[in-house]
Order: C-alpha cells, then sequence, then structure tokens
C-alpha cells in the first residue's frame, strides 16, 4: 500500500490527484491538502473581471467531492518538507498547518510515500512596489477575488465615462518575472470590448 500525498488543489494538483484516485486500487491512499474549500478555475477570471461572469461559476467546494471519490482532503497549509522524517516520524513527511474549524492552527505531520509538490506560483505583488491590489488604483485577475474588486474598478470607470471624464487604463504584468503575460493579453481585449459595449471606447486610453 502507497500513500501519495499532493500539495495544492489548483489545477495541476486536483487533476493529479482525480487521475491517481481513477487509476489506482482503493488500497493506496490518495491525500490531497489545500488551504482553499474551493478549486477555482482561474483562466476564466479574465471574464469576472469584466462582469461577464460570477466568480460561483468557476469555483467547486472540494470537500464533498473528495468525500465522494474516496481522496483525503485535509484543508491545510504545507509548511515544511523533512524527506528523512525526523526523530520520531521515521517516515518522511510534510508538516503542516490546519486553517479552518476546530483543528485550525493545530500543526500535523503528513507522511508519505510519494510526494506532489502543486502548490501554484505565488503572487508576488510586493517585488513591484506599489503594485499591490487595493492600492494605487491597481486591481489584479490573479484570483477569484481580485477579479470581483477589478469589475468593481472597471465599473466605477465607466460611470466616469459616461459622465464624460477621459479615463487612463494601463494592463500587464507588473514584473518582468511575471509569468501568465497572455492573461493581462486576453484581459486587455475583454476590457476593450466592454468599452464598446457601453458606448464609452472614446472616452478611454487603454495602455
Ligand atoms: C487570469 C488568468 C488567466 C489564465 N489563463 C490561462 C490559460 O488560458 N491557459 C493556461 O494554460 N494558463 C492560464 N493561466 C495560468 C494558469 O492559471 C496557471 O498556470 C495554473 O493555475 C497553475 O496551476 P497550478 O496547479 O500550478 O497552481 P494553482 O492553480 O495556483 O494552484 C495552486 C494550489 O496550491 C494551493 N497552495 C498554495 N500554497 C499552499 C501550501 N503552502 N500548501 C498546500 N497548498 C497550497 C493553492 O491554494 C491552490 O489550490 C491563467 C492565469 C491567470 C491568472
Amino acid at each position: 500500500m502507497s500513500r501519495i500525498v499532493v500539495l495544492g488543489a489548483g489545477i495541476s494538483g486536483h487533476v493529479a490527484a482525480s487521475h491517481l484516485r481513477r487509476k489506482l486500487s482503493k488500497q493506496h491512499e490518495v491525500v490531497v491538502v489545500s488551504p482553499n474549500s474551493n478549486y477555482q478555475w482561474i483562466p476564466s477570471n479574465i471574464w469576472v473581471g469584466i462582469g461577464r461572469m460570477k466568480s460561483e461559476k468557476l469555483l467547486f467546494p472540494l470537500a464533498p467531492l473528495y468525500k465522494k471519490k474516496g481522496i483525503d482532503f485535509k484543508q491545510a497549509k504545507a509548511l515544511t518538507f523533512h524527506p528523512e522524517g525526523d526523530r520520531e516520524v521515521k517516515k518522511p513527511f510534510v508538516l503542516v498547518e490546519h486553517v479552518v474549524g476546530g483543528k485550525k492552527g493545530n500543526q500535523e505531520k503528513v507522511t508519505y510515500d510519494y510526494l506532489i509538490n502543486a502548490t501554484g506560483p505565488k503572487l508576488n505583488f510586493e517585488v513591484t512596489e506599489g503594485l499591490n491590489p487595493g492600492s494605487n488604483g491597481c486591481y489584479s485577475v490573479c484570483t477569484y477575488g481580485h477579479a470581483e474588486h477589478a469589475w468593481q474598478g472597471l465599473k466605477a470607470q465607466i460611470e466616469r465615462m459616461k459622465k464624460g471624464e477621459k479615463v487612463n487604463i494601463l494592463i500587464g504584468t507588473g514584473h518582468a518575472k511575471a509569468t501568465c503575460q497572455g492573461a493581462a493579453f486576453e484581459y486587455i481585449l475583454n476590457v476593450e470590448k466592454e468599452l464598446r459595449k457601453d458606448g464609452v471606447r472614446d472616452m478611454a486610453t487603454i495602455t
């Protein structure tokens, strides 16, 4: 019997856990550790960010699905890796911290035979001074919460334009190390189309 621990339940972690559960016999254990209660289909945030989609449409709660499929789910975040175990636990383990419910704040050593680290990118707004979403008129579409916020920001700008004010909209990726420029490109086109739909395209400079 093997125990496979998957860290992260995003696109890669969720896909890995689902395939493993489907392909492995029940004597093997599949465990997912992730701090979010929901799966989110991140690429659709470019639609949430222009108000064409509600974030509920790109989310589903992980716990009920994993229960049904026989995947053990721990709503927790990985803190440290211990591939050689320690004095108490002689197997490889990951130290995790639970983030909800009665176990919130509790740490647990989750042992594994195989480990998949699928914790995704770190959203590193801090490397570009002043770029944090919510400050200095900055928005992001990197998470569904950010994208909802971006839509509120865009809506407010559309209202200004409807009143005859000209606005500047700058869309891009902040830092040279930032990935997923494609999303910024898509969002530019979505914003452009939205402004046309609202009849205010001539009031905005989009860069
Ligand atoms: C707006 C937007 C549009 C995009 N469009 C496209 C597209 O069209 N096509 C494309 O290929 N890519 C697209 N991308 C990129 C794509 O979304 C990412 O490449 C993809 O989500 C990465 O998947 P992942 O599983 O590695 O990470 P994520 O999907 O970010 O998942 C990481 C998971 O790890 C969890 N986690 C984080 N820290 C810990 C921890 N300490 N312990 C345990 N779990 C942890 C998170 O909660 C999450 O569940 C887009 C990105 C954005 C922002």
